[in-house]
């Protein structure tokens, strides 16, 4: 069996040890319930609003605007939806762009069959929207714009201030869904007028099932789910105490380490993307060379396929991701490629490789030994290929 090794942060990442420490107690020793008014309890709502408090430090606002949720997806719907149905009144216009995640596309998708007017915006090759076709696109019937802080598929970082500051200049709510940004860039939902931002903890090295929403206070979002008063009567359910705490420390941890992290990361996506570069030919890198998060990387390969290139991956131990989405038996190009320009062979081709805190550069290079043979092997059979080669 080969030994793992993990390429794939922008899909989840590993529970940090510290993070699983401190998360232990809440689930059979400090188990009680945060609305309970016994020690137990207020032990709980003692550990959830600590963790409020270091969401907020992270992204410079204050712990009563944090609202913890159960993931990243509920977050944005929760901002999209609850910022929708409050303001129907006032207009029926929300714009997004064309390369957000499906949490943010259905949900824009759910409101327009529901009578709500979408802009989707285009991106250019980089993956950038255009600020003057943002502003040229608000309307007086708008009323969000939802613009992701940097794609999940290609890493390229949207500029957020700028969008902040159009939003602002029109009274128009700015959300961001910031799942893939969160531990990667510095945020300050002030400095950037963000009015409310999506998080979700097992990016950034906590659990799985936890995730957060900011809304500045005096914006009004309705609740989309009914039952308890929880979350200020945001979010029903029972708090998910030990998740939540783990948010919290992970999300501490993020930004104490910042720098060092960051740096190493950036170290190994451009020695990973010169190598392969250098060593293997016909590919193409996508998304933005600089305005990028720090671990991702995605490279086309073209004349071959980017499911075969995963499965061979995947027997040699190395964990990776393509632009492909496997639905129905059939493989469609992304829509964020596509969105990018790509041509339909080059969206198939693609590979994402998004570095993180367990990796080295012996894994990297292992990686990059992997690749130069497996696409070599797979080229060696497709007829375009051995053609342009012949
Ligand atoms: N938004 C972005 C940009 C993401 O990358 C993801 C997850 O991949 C989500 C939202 C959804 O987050 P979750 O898996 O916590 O629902």
């Amino acid at each position: 069996m080969n030994k793992i090794r993990y390429f794939d942060h922008a899909a989840t990442t590993a529970v940090k040890e510290e993070v699983l420490k401190e998360m232990l107690p809440y689930f059979n020793i400090e188990y009680g319930n945060a609305s309970s008014i016994y020690d137990i309890g207020r032990k709980s709502k003692r550990a959830i609003d600590e963790a409020r408090s270091k969401v907020a430090h992270a992204i410079n606002c204050n712990p009563k605007e944090i609202y913890f949720t159960g993931c990243g997806s509920e977050s944005d719907n929760l901002a999209i939806k609850g910022i929708a149905y409050v303001n129907k009144e006032k207009g029926n216009h929300i714009i997004t762009s064309k390369i957000e995640h499906p949490a943010v596309l259905n949900t824009c998708r759910t409101l327009q069959n529901e009578g709500f007017n979408i802009t989707y915006l285009n991106v250019d090759e980089n993956g950038l929207i255009n600020l003057q076709e943002l502003e040229n696109s608000i309307t007086k019937d708008t009323i969000l714009i939802s613009i992701m802080f940097a794609n999940n598929e290609i890493g390229t970082i949207e500029p957020i201030k700028e969008i902040g500051e159009i939003a602002k200049k029109h009274k128009v709510l700015f959300h961001t869904d910031s799942v893939q940004a969160i531990g990667n860039v510095r945020i300050d939902v002030n400095r950037m007028n963000i009015d409310l931002l999506s998080m979700s903890a097992h990016k950034f090295y906590g659990p799985k099932g936890v995730g957060a929403l900011y809304i500045r206070n005096g914006v009004n979002c309705c609740k989309l789910q009914d039952g308890g008063h929880q979350e200020k009567n945001l979010r029903a359910g029972t708090e998910n105490v030990a998740g939540i705490v783990g948010l919290g420390k992970a999300i501490e941890i993020a930004y104490q380490n910042f720098d060092e992290y960051n740096n190493k990361l950036i170290n190994l996506r451009d020695y990973y993307i010169s190598k392969v570069e250098e060593k293997i030919p016909y590919i193409k890198l996508n998304g933005h060379k600089t305005k990028r998060l720090p671990g991702n990387s995605n490279i086309s390969f073209r004349y071959v396929d980017g499911e075969s290139l995963l499965l061979n991956l995947d027997s040699k131990g190395i964990c990776a991701s393509t632009g492909s989405a496997c639905s129905t038996g059939s493989v469609d190009p992304s829509h964020v490629l596509l969105a990018i320009g790509l041509e339909d062979e080059l969206a198939r081709g693609s590979l994402r490789v998004t570095f993180g805190d367990e990796n080295t550069k012996e894994d990297v290079d292992y990686l990059i030994r992997s690749l130069i043979e497996i696409v070599q092997n797979l080229r060696n059979m497709s007829p375009e290929y051995l053609e342009i080669t012949k």
